[in-house]
């Protein structure tokens, strides 16, 4: 650091842009550097005047391009404080989480329907990450090995873009990509909100590892299908070097609905795998009217290792993706006859009870 050129700042100049901050009303038109709207009309004005202007919600993507790479923003336009954006509506067909909801408080809500979520909503970076990091924000940043997209593809979630001139418009979460970190999102467009539909009354989560409604499950054998009725199975699976405050080499999710041992529907989301987050659209063709057995399950793995070509770089090589992309599918087979879900809480319990 000590042979690094100092760095100059203007302190004078420094002080009045805080100074700007302040957060008074402003109209959606006014050129400030700042401009932080309270309203999803407000906001889509302003982002219509301003379509050169930086959007920032929790900026803990945005913040880093700032301290690493020393970018100046001329001018940014704040999607936190627009009330439409901060609210979560919870209606019996769907949950829709806006856009600006903090990724502790959407992942709460996604975890209340989806207990089997709890973990790997730890593992989303550390808690003040969570906590001012939005739902919103990592969904538009688009980063291929970001954890909620994932989830989300395999939850059937819908985004939400809205402009001022042609309203609202709203497509499956995977059709927001269409390369690495770019997306289909108008100069005058922002997401507004993330809308996951909830299970049929029919379908409801079971217990971590184990098919809902299904009796013990009596199969599980290459070709006895696991004995049960309307099951659905979710499971998040995140794989990276540190358990804590990390990002992912690979996230998996799986989402399976089965009834009378067969696969009705398979949802799959994958990260670390493609320049985009994806759909395992193949793996899920291979899984769909399958019966529920390692045969089948072991077809699947051969199907989704074949389907991506992930890269190899510091997190990971592309082989390892590959292959553990396989052995999660295979871990969540494992799970869904029934045994207890393998997580490392445990095994480092059972690590901790054995030194003891
Ligand atoms: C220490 C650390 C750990 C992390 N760990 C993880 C992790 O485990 N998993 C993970 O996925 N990510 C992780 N991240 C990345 C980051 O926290 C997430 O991507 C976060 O969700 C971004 O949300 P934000 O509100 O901070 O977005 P911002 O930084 O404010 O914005 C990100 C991008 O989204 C755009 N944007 C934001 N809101 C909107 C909107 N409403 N409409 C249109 N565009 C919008 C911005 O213009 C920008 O391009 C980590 C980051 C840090 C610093």
């Amino acid at each position: 650091m000590a042979q690094l050129p100092p760095m100059a700042v203007n302190e004078a100049e420094l002080l009045q842009k805080l100074e700007l901050l302040a957060l008074t009303p402003q109209a959606p038109e006014a050129n400030l550097a700042y401009i932080a709207p309270t309203t999803q009309a407000e906001l889509l004005a302003a982002r219509a005047a301003h379509p050169q202007a930086q959007v920032v919600a929790g900026a803990t993507d945005v913040g880093l391009w700032v301290t690493k790479q020393h970018r100046q923003l001329a001018q940014v336009l704040d999607v936190t404080r627009a009330a439409e954006l901060r609210r979560i509506d919870d209606t019996p067909e769907h949950i829709a989480i806006g856009a600006a909801v903090t990724l502790t408080e959407a992942f709460a809500r996604l975890t209340a329907q989806w207990p089997s979520l709890a973990e790997f909503a730890h593992r989303f970076a550390g808690l003040p990450v969570r906590n001012s990091g939005t739902l919103g924000g990592n969904v538009a940043n688009g980063s291929p090995i970001g954890d909620s997209m994932p989830l989300l593809i395999a939850l059937r979630a819908q985004v939400v873009l809205a402009s001022q001139a042609r309203g609202e418009r709203a497509l499956p979460l995977e059709a927001l990509y269409t390369g690495y970190r770019q997306n289909v999102m108008a100069p005058d467009e922002l997401l507004v909100r993330i809308v996951v539909p909830k299970p049929s009354p029919t379908e409801s989560e079971p217990p971590p590892g184990r098919p809902k409604a299904a009796s013990a499950p009596t199969g599980g054998s290459d070709d006895t299908p696991v004995r049960s009725v309307g099951a659905n199975i979710l499971q998040a699976y995140k794989i990276s070097k540190r358990f804590d405050d990390d990002i992912s080499a690979v996230c998996l999710v799986l989402n399976l609905d089965t009834a009378d041992g067969t696969v009705q529907r398979a949802s799959i989301g994958a990260g670390g795998v493609a320049a985009t987050p994806v759909r395992a659209q193949q793996t899920e063709a291979a899984l769909q009217g399958q019966p529920w057995t390692e045969a089948t399950v072991q077809q699947a793995m051969r199907v989704l290792q074949a389907e991506f070509s992930p890269i190899s770089d510091m997190r990971a090589s592309g082989d390892y993706r590959r292959t553990v992309l396989g052995n999660l599918l295979q871990r969540f087979w494992l799970e869904s006859l029934g045994g207890a879900p393998a997580s490392i809480a445990q095994l480092q319990a059972t690590h901790l009870e054995s030194a003891l």
